[in-house]
This record gives structure tokens, C-alpha cells and sequence, in this order.
């Protein structure tokens, strides 16, 4: 039986003739094919600028570093995502303080980040300071997880009532929207991820979107070592003096060639969107008939899910099972066999306090955030591609089916 990979990007013939063209060129270092990158998926989003980086670790550490996060600030992140969210925060200098999720969406609990703020804050002057660590609340990291939006809505409305400000990570979320909204059109900068396992990717890339020109300009002198006059600038007019360089930056500046990858990506991200769209809705429908034991995402009304994966939960009731711990064993006995047969899936993300590094560092407990904890144990990420037969699809829910019924 040939094997079903948990995902695979989607390329033909552009994506080769675009990068050939830059290597033509000679210039393969961040320049003008980056620049329309840039304006293309900003223009996709309805977003002012685009800001490309290396992955959307990077988009989202220098999206803080401009807005000034740093030593002796929180902030606030989901309890389930994946690990670079926290350690974005954590490389600012800053602290991460988790929030737990909904089950049903994944997302942050704007409820958990009201009572969070309530209970651990105290107000002076305009800012929130912790009580036990006399840390500034910077803001919130909310990540629209899989490709749904998060309570954006909620989020946003704590926001204005705290004067905190908000970063989203949609890393998954490229072409998401609620209503009419695209992500990065919620009033806030936004994060997203070209790494082979989201919609579109460039290898590794991320871009940082916002509506905000002046953060974008210095985004882009920090992007490129603090410099305030690009490479590519400089060798067009008189090269042979350095630029100034104001402060201490990073280099976190895409290629030429990986953003000549990305506008052959453009081309067909929403057609990528929707192949995985209908995908998901022939798992769900395949999986109501045949699995009852599997949970579906579930989609709030009017949300536009954009399936960065498709991810279901076990249900424990009807599974009989009546811990989370035994219901994990279940799960990863399932995947195991299901790799044998052939077909690769992944956990969906994982609780970040059960992560060594914050576990040790903050002493969590996993019943600290239980709604991660159980996501982290009980959540399977089904194979998803625009590659993907309709056959393929009926082998994966049957093979779970047969392999439950023997377990
Ligand atoms: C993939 C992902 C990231 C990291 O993206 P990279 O481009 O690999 O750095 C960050 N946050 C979330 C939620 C992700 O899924």
C-alpha cells in the first residue's frame, strides 16, 4: 500500500520558472521580488504593508522587538500552540503568561485571559502590573490556530478596556477571515508562516502584516541589522559608503529566491484553500457516518476555516474511557498502528506547560490549563493535501475504523 503523508505542498512548473528568473537576474538576496511579495499577500489580505522574514518565529520576534516588548513585561499566549508562539515572547526578554483554550475551537479563552487579567493584575497609572512579579502586561498573542480565526471580537474588546495591545500569530491562518474580514484586517499587526506545513510556503519564510506604516518602516530597518537604508538601495545609488545603522538589528531578511517561490504560491493559494476546503468537508461527512468516536473542528458561524490541517479529537464518553492520561494511551496506540498501515498523522499541537523548558522554568502542572492539556492528549491531525484522492480520504477513516474496532 503506498503511504499517505500528514501533508505535502503544492507546486507545478511556476514555481521553478519564477526562481530561475531570479537566479537570471543575479540577485538572489532580499530585493524586488521579495518587495512584490510583500504587496501581493498584503493585497490578498486587505492589509497596508507586508514585512517578510525568515519564518514567522522571526515575523513574530520582530514584530514585538518594534513595538518595544522587553525585559519586565508579560504576555499573554494560548496554552496550546505550537512551542515558537512562547518562545518568540521569551526571546524579547519578556514573559510569556499562558491562557487556556476553548475544546471546540482550539483558541484562546477570552474568558480564561478576562479572569487571568482580573485576578493576577493590579492597574496603575495606564498600565496592569502583576502582583507577584511587579511585571507590566504588554499585551496578548492570541494565534488563530489551524487555520481558524480566533474570538478576535473578545479579544480585541479586553484589549481596548486594558490599553493592551495585540500581536496575532496566524502562522496557520494565511486567507482565514470572519464575516468579510481576512485575518490582519482586525485592527491588529499579524504574523503568518510560509514553512511547508501551512497553506502556501517558501521553504521557510514568514511575513509580518500591518496597517501601520510606521511600524512597518521599522520593522524593516530592524529586519535588516538596524540599517536604515536597504542592500539593494544602496547598490542602486552610490554603494561605497555603509548606512547608519541606529540600533542593534537582526537579520531576519527573506531571499529573492524564496519570494519568487511565494508569488508561484500566490498564483493558486485560493485554490489550495479551496481543495482543502472541500477535503474537510468530505472528512467530516465520512467521519459522521463511519466514527462517532471522532470529534470534527467545529466551525462557528460565519468563521472561514482555511484547514492549515484538519484536526478532530477523541471523544472519551463514547469511548468509555475516563481519564485524559488513558484516553492519550488510546490515541497514541491508534497512531501507531495507523502509521503501520501506512497512513501519517501527528497530535494536533501540543500543550506548551508540558514542554520541558516551561515546565521546568514555571513548575506547571498539567492540570494547571486542562482544556490544553486534553487537546495536547486526545487531538489527531488527519491527512490533508491538495494532492489527496477522494480514495485516499475513504482509506484513512476506514483504516481508523478497523483498527478501532480491533482495539
Ligand atoms: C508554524 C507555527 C509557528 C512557527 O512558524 P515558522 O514559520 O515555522 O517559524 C508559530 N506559531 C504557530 C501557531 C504555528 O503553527
Amino acid at each position: 500500500m503506498n503511504k499517505i503523508p500528514v501533508t505535502i505542498p503544492y507546486f507545478d512548473s511556476r514555481e521553478a520558472e519564477r526562481i530561475n528568473q531570479v537566479i537570471q537576474s543575479g540577485w538572489v538576496a532580499q530585493g524586488p521580488v521579495v518587495a512584490e511579495f510583500e504587496k501581493a499577500v498584503a493585497a490578498h489580505e486587505k492589509v497596508g504593508y507586508g514585512v517578510a522574514t525568515t519564518s514567522c518565529t522571526t515575523a513574530l520576534h520582530l514584530a514585538m522587538a518594534a513595538e518595544g516588548v522587553g525585559e519586565g513585561m508579560e504576555v499573554i499566549v494560548p496554552a496550546f500552540t505550537f512551542v515558537a508562539t512562547a518562545n518568540a515572547v521569551v526571546q524579547t526578554g519578556a514573559v510569556p503568561v499562558l491562557a487556556d483554550i476553548r475544546r471546540e475551537t482550539y483558541n484562546i479563552d477570552a474568558d480564561k485571559v478576562r479572569s487571568i487579567i482580573n485576578e493576577g493584575y493590579v492597574k496603575q497609572g495606564n498600565s496592569l502590573v502583576n502582583k507577584e512579579t511587579g511585571n507590566i502586561l504588554w499585551g496578548i498573542v492570541p494565534v488563530h490556530q489551524f487555520g481558524l480565526c480566533c474570538d478576535i471580537t473578545e479579544i480585541n474588546e479586553i484589549a481596548r478596556e486594558h490599553k493592551l495591545k495585540i500581536i496575532e500569530d496566524a502562522a496557520c491562518a494565511l486567507g482565514a477571515k470572519v464575516g468579510q474580514t481576512c485575518q490582519g484586517g482586525f485592527g491588529n499587526t499579524s504574523c503568518i508562516s510560509f514553512h511547508p506545513r501551512k497553506s502556501i510556503t517558501t521553504g521557510e519564510g514568514g511575513m509580518v502584516l500591518t496597517d501601520d506604516g510606521e511600524l512597518a518602516a521599522r520593522m524593516r530597518e530592524l529586519r535588516t541589522h538596524g540599517g536604515t537604508v536597504s542592500a539593494e538601495a544602496r547598490e542602486k545609488g552610490r554603494g561605497f559608503l555603509l548606512p547608519e545603522f541606529r540600533e542593534a538589528g537582526y537579520n531576519y531578511r527573506m531571499t529573492d529566491i524564496q519570494g519568487a517561490m511565494g508569488m508561484a504560491q500566490m498564483e493558486k493559494l485560493d485554490f489550495i484553500i479551496g481543495e482543502k476546503r472541500r477535503r474537510a468537508d468530505r472528512y467530516n461527512q465520512l467521519i459522521g457516518e463511519k466514527l462517532p468516536e471522532l470529534i470534527v473542528p467545529h466551525v462557528p458561524e460565519g468563521y472561514y476555516h482555511t484547514y492549515q490541517s484538519y484536526v478532530c479529537m477523541l471523544d472519551c464518553r463514547k469511548l468509555g474511557i475516563d481519564s485524559v492520561e488513558d484516553g492519550g494511551r488510546y490515541r497514541n496506540r491508534l497512531l501507531e498502528r495507523l502509521e503501520d498501515a501506512g497512513i501519517a498523522t501527528r497530535q494536533g499541537t501540543h500543550a506548551v506547560h508540558m514542554l520541558g523548558y516551561y515546565r521546568d522554568r514555571f513548575k506547571y502542572l498539567p492540570e494547571d490549563y486542562p482544556n490544553a492539556y486534553a487537546c495536547d492528549r486526545l487531538s489527531i491531525t488527519l491527512p490533508l493535501y491538495v494532492q489527496m484522492e477522494e480514495e485516499d480520504q475513504v482509506r484513512v477513516v476506514g483504516t481508523i475504523r478497523e483498527i478501532m474496532d480491533q482495539m
